[in-house]
């Protein structure tokens, strides 16, 4: 029961004793309420009050079922058309509720616009008598809610299907062994190919335990200072055995000194995760750029590749947990697919966001960009590896 609930029993009992009636049009529009008066029919005063004030939706119907009064929201969500509920099911448990007086909640789905299929939304609706004159309809938009509880269980899903992939390989593989125990060679390929999916498995757990942190905590909680350079420096050198197998140079450039507020350590993940991914999705011997700026307040950190691109179509998705462009590539890779999902995670805690730009064959530039905490001074560039290629 919701608090809105406790509002209406409380004003039913107000009716109850006999507030006085007043002329509702003339008074909403005297005090400047917002409430909307359909007809100029007499309803208790509080009653057009608490409808103001309701998070929820509010109608109030007369004895022939006609609305006499719909809060914004109820217009929000195109309850009413004209003096008559839009929806056929609400208007049917307000037949009923008028037979038996028992007051009833109702989930439905609720088209909104009149054009096309419009949009729909989940509502969970409640209806009851205010005394006898008059019946309540109150409405709540639960579409956000259902998402959030279907996004959890597809979470679920998706986490159990990720981890019987590297599970069952490894089985295999020790199966395998254990039929060629006899011949070294192959025994030693398969062993390789279980410490790779031991690793990979390794991470997705270290990753799925970062996130579900992420998701926990709030950063600006315990926020502290620190320099974006120095976060640039770490996550670079934690890429360097990375970038040197592939002959590959990170280049950062940071312009700007300036300090952030949150979490040193989870900014520093992100943008680790922004550089090894430039590193594993462009080929070998090409530069990895970071570059850092600040403007109107927000430090962003940009990070450059000349790597295999992203397709428009997948742009948006990429940030979803567990997605991949290319699954089969992604094996080989050892990714799991949570790193973009978790940089996304760190932005949006810090109060900013991460964008992307690419193109296919090109290169893509993923920017992160967080407020700033102090007012920036200008640095020399510096170039962290100069020469490290080959
Ligand atoms: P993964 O562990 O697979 O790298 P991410 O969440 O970090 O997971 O990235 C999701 C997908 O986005 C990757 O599988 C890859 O297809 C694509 N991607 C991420 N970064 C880049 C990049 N710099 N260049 C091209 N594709 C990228």
């Amino acid at each position: 029961m919701d608090a809105s609930w406790y509002v209406l029993l409380a004003l039913l009992l107000g009716f109850a004793v006999g507030a006085a009636s007043v002329h509702l049009l003339g008074i909403a529009a005297q005090r400047g309420r917002q409430v909307m008066a359909i007809a100029s029919e007499s309803v208790p005063d509080g009653i057009a009050a608490m409808v103001q004030v309701l998070e929820s939706a509010g109608v109030v119907l007369d004895g022939s079922n006609q609305v006499i009064l719909s809060s914004p929201g109820a217009e929000a969500l195109d309850l009413v058309e004209g003096r008559t509920l839009r929806s056929h099911e609400i208007a049917d448990a307000v037949r009923r509720v008028w037979r038996t007086g028992e007051a009833e909640v109702l989930d439905l789905l609720h088209r909104r616009g009149r054009i096309g299929t419009g949009n729909q939304v989940h509502l969970r609706v409640r209806v009851a008598p205010l005394g006898n004159r008059f019946m309540l309809v109150l409405a709540s938009d639960r579409t956000e809610e259902l998402r959030l509880a279907g996004v959890r269980r597809d979470f679920v899903a998706n986490i159990s299907h990720e981890l019987k992939t590297p599970i069952g390989a490894l089985q295999v593989l020790a199966e395998a062994i254990e039929a060629g125990a006899e011949e070294p060679e192959r025994v030693r390929s398969f062993a390789q190919r279980m410490q790779l999916e031991a690793d990979r498995l390794g991470r997705m757990t270290k990753e799925l335990i970062d996130l579900s942190r992420i998701q926990a905590d709030d950063p600006l909680e315990h926020a502290e200072r620190f320099p974006i350079a120095r976060v640039v420096d770490v996550a670079v050198d934690r890429n360097r055995v990375l970038a040197e197998a592939k002959r590959m140079r990170i280049i950062p450039r940071v312009l700007e000194e300036a300090e952030v507020l949150g979490s040193e350590e989870l900014v520093t993940m992100a943008v680790q995760n922004l550089i090894s991914n430039a590193v594993q999705y462009s080929p070998e011997a090409t530069h990895v750029g970071i570059g850092v700026r600040v403007t109107d307040g927000v430090v962003e950190v940009a990070v450059s590749d000349k790597g295999v691109g992203i397709a428009a179509e997948e742009q948006e998705r990429v940030f979803e947990r567990f997605y991949r462009v290319d699954p089969a590539r992604s094996r080989v890779t050892g990714g799991t697919g949570l790193g973009l999902s978790i940089v996304k995670h760190v932005a949006v805690s810090h109060g900013g966001e991460v964008t992307l730009w690419s193109r296919p064959g090109q290169g893509s530039t993923f920017t992160l960009r967080l407020p700033a905490a102090a007012a920036p001074a200008r640095k020399e560039i510096h170039d962290a590896h100069p020469d490290r290629r080959g």
